[in-house]
């Protein structure tokens, strides 16, 4: 890829001397491009560690409560958790500096390998998917434009619309509108039609709302198509299935975002924007690590460039079906809990799309048990060790893809202490 950045860069180039605006290849800007070089490599060998810390329980020292995680990936309970592998990476990145444009570059060349991206294709580590949508938004109306990107969410003399449909708002829509975009609402095709004017930039799909809408995934795209105009998914929680982290690149969509820090178990601040190189390349030019851009509030670190890598690579290397069957026993384990206590009943049900993962409802008969799900969540949350399940209209819901081994028989044990102290 033929990487250029404007050259005002001056937290690095003051002084440079170099007209504003100017263009210059990438690569100049690099001290050594492409070439591998070692500065000492310190390994990563255990400290004793004193003060904070010391006791190998920051967060109990910190007096903050731990929490079971019969929820899911929620980023409000910490995304996820890494394996140590990735952990191992990340703590080597930690070691040494590196150029980071040159990082997210290569890093970008290797996430697209290891998907099997199209020729012209590539990825952009970012702080999240929402991350992903603020600079892959950026990029779009900005291109490498210096004087543009400096200037949003100011759209003077830029386009300033997105389309999206009605039934696919949501709360990371923020992370569009916040390049300065509005949103154009449409419902059906004729109102699409009627949208589309020289101001649109784009056409935003929010893939977990796909059966909500009147316009489906592979529609959507094909309408952007025939009125040449870019979009893009927001695929965030959309693993697994695996295979839909090239899908929608393969479907046609030009820009797609994965949370890191959900089911591929990447670090908590990670995500992956996956797109045509040269929106990839706008894109980071909107980004941290540079100064006086949208994006510089998302920054991304060195270590979350490099465990995202890891992180993807051993995602898609497990297998995924023997997972799955681990998480349907887990599961399985606390039903047969639950089945012996009178009034409670279960089902299951996997979500179509996103948090695609064996899913556990529990419902008790209210004359039986004197408890509404908002109680029974508070009691769960409150009790020792804390846990923390998803509530619905009628009762609770579990999935167990987050727990950790015996966790399922801990929730198992604090479910049935619940019922039988409820008990009419
Ligand atoms: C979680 C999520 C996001 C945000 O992802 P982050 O990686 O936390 O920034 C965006 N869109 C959807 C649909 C999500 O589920």
């Amino acid at each position: 890829m033929d990487f250029k950045v404007p050259f005002h860069r001056r937290s690095f180039l003051h002084g440079a001397g170099v007209v504003f605006g100017t263009i210059v290849s990438w690569t100049r800007l690099l001290a050594s491009p492409g070439r591998h070089s070692d500065t000492a490599f310190v390994p990563v060998q255990p400290v004793k560690i004193r003060g904070f810390g010391e006791t190998g329980d920051a967060y109990k020292e910190l007096g903050v409560t731990t929490v079971i995680n019969g929820q899911g990936t929620m980023t409000m309970l910490g995304g996820s958790l890494i394996p140590p592998e990735v952990e191992q990476v990340m703590a080597e990145a930690a070691r040494r500096f590196v150029y980071i444009p040159d990082l997210e570059v290569a890093a970008g060349k290797r996430i697209a390998q290891l998907l099997k991206l199209p020729e012209g294709y590539t990825g952009l580590v970012t702080s999240g998917a929402a991350g992903a949508m603020t600079c892959g938004y950026a990029g779009v109306l900005t291109g490498d434009n210096d004087e543009l990107i400096r200037r949003l969410p100011d759209l003077t003399g830029m386009k300033s619309e997105v389309i999206i449909q009605k039934a696919h708002r949501y709360g990371f829509d923020h992370a569009i509108r916040a390049t300065g975009v509005k949103l154009i609402e449409i419902e059906t095709i004729e109102d699409l039609k009627k949208a589309i004017s020289p101001r649109t930039a784009m056409m935003h799909f929010t893939n977990f709302q796909n059966s909500e809408g009147q316009i489906k995934l592979d529609e959507w795209v094909r309408l952007a198509r025939e009125y040449h105009l870019p979009c893009f998914n927001d695929a965030a929680a959309d693993t697994p299935p695996v295979s839909h982290l090239w899908d929608y690149v393969k479907m046609g969509y030009d820009m797609v975002a994965f949370s890191g820090g959900k089911a591929m178990r990447g670090p908590q601040c990670a995500g992956l924007l996956l797109g045509r190189e040269e929106m990839i390349r706008c894109a980071m030019l909107n980004n941290s690590p540079f100064e006086d851009t949208v994006g510089r509030g998302q920054k991304i670190g060195k270590e979350e460039i490099v465990g995202m890598v890891k992180a993807l690579e051993l995602y898609l290397n497990q297998d995924h079906e023997a997972l799955s069957a681990m998480w349907q026993r887990r599961l399985d384990s606390i039903n047969a809990q639950l089945n012996k206590f009178p009034g409670v009943g279960t089902s299951y049900y996997v979500p179509e799309i996103a948090n695609h993962v064996p899913t556990m409802q529990v419902r008790w008969d209210a004359m039986k048990i004197r408890l509404t799900p908002e109680q029974a969540h508070e009691e769960l949350k409150n009790s020792n060790p804390s846990i923390i399940l998803g509530t619905t209209d009628n009762g609770l819901e579990i999935t167990s893809f987050m727990l950790q081994p015996g966790q399922d028989v801990m929730i198992a044990e604090a479910l049935v202490k619940l019922f039988r102290k409820h008990r009419a």
